[in-house]
């Protein structure tokens, strides 16, 4: 029988979710990832407005909103892409950097075109994460931690590769001479800056769930 939710992850988006379930499997004793690991709409808690100035007020904001709604612990990540010669801009615009939220297709190209006379040595860019851990104030113990994860490398000058999503055929990671988007799932899962955010984060979740 599937026992009752433990583990809320503030996300609407299903990959993440499996994600995150393949990275708690067996870590936990007695934690079914399948049944007790949900994401926040299963959980009946409510969109959280991402009104904070970094990736980490985000991861924050999202998950101390959704542990204090379900009364459960609850985990949350924010990325993006941070460009070097921009400051590290699109930074926590990534997802509307040309106006309109999730339209990755002008995200990318808007980004492409304002660097078109960027010569390649000047071209360095990194996806950053940060993941957020909220225990609710019912248990107890409330208490937060954040943790961050990055995946360097360098902008190409047009888009490679079909697989991913956002800025993906773009991003060359460092040593490597495919784009993120010509990676298989698990090859960018191993290297990506959620994987590493979320890996740095698992100690502090399993000690908010023994
Ligand atoms: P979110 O944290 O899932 O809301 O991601 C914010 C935005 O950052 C996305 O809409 C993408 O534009 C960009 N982004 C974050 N992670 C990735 C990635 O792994 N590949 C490509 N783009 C990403």
């Amino acid at each position: 029988m599937a026992g009752a939710p433990r583990l809320v992850l503030a996300t609407r988006n299903t990959g993440k979710l499996r994600e995150l379930r393949e990275l708690l499997r067996g870590q936990v004793p007695g934690l079914d990832v399948d049944t007790q690991v949900i994401d926040a709409a299963s959980a009946g808690a409510p969109d959280v407005a991402e009104t904070g100035v970094t990736f980490a007020e985000n991861s924050l904001l999202k998950a101390r909103a959704v542990a204090e709604a379900t009364g459960l612990v609850a985990i949350a990540d924010d990325s993006g892409l941070s460009v070097d010669v921009l400051g590290g801009a699109p930074g926590i615009f990534s997802a509307r950097w040309a106006g309109r939220h999730g339209d990755d297709a002008a995200n990318l190209q808007l980004l492409l075109d304002q660097l078109a006379d960027v010569p390649d040595q000047h071209r360095g860019a990194a996806f950053v994460c940060a993941a957020a851990l909220a225990v609710p104030s019912s248990s107890g113990d409330a208490h937060e931690v954040v943790e961050y994860g990055q995946l360097e490398g360098s902008l190409l000058r047009e888009p490679r590769g079909d697989g991913g999503f956002g800025y993906d055929p773009i991003l060359l990671p460092s040593g490597l001479d495919r784009s993120c988007a010509e990676l298989a799932p698990e090859e960018k899962n191993a290297i990506s800056h959620r994987g590493k955010a979320f890996r740095a984060l698992l100690p502090s979740i399993v000690e908010a769930l023994q």
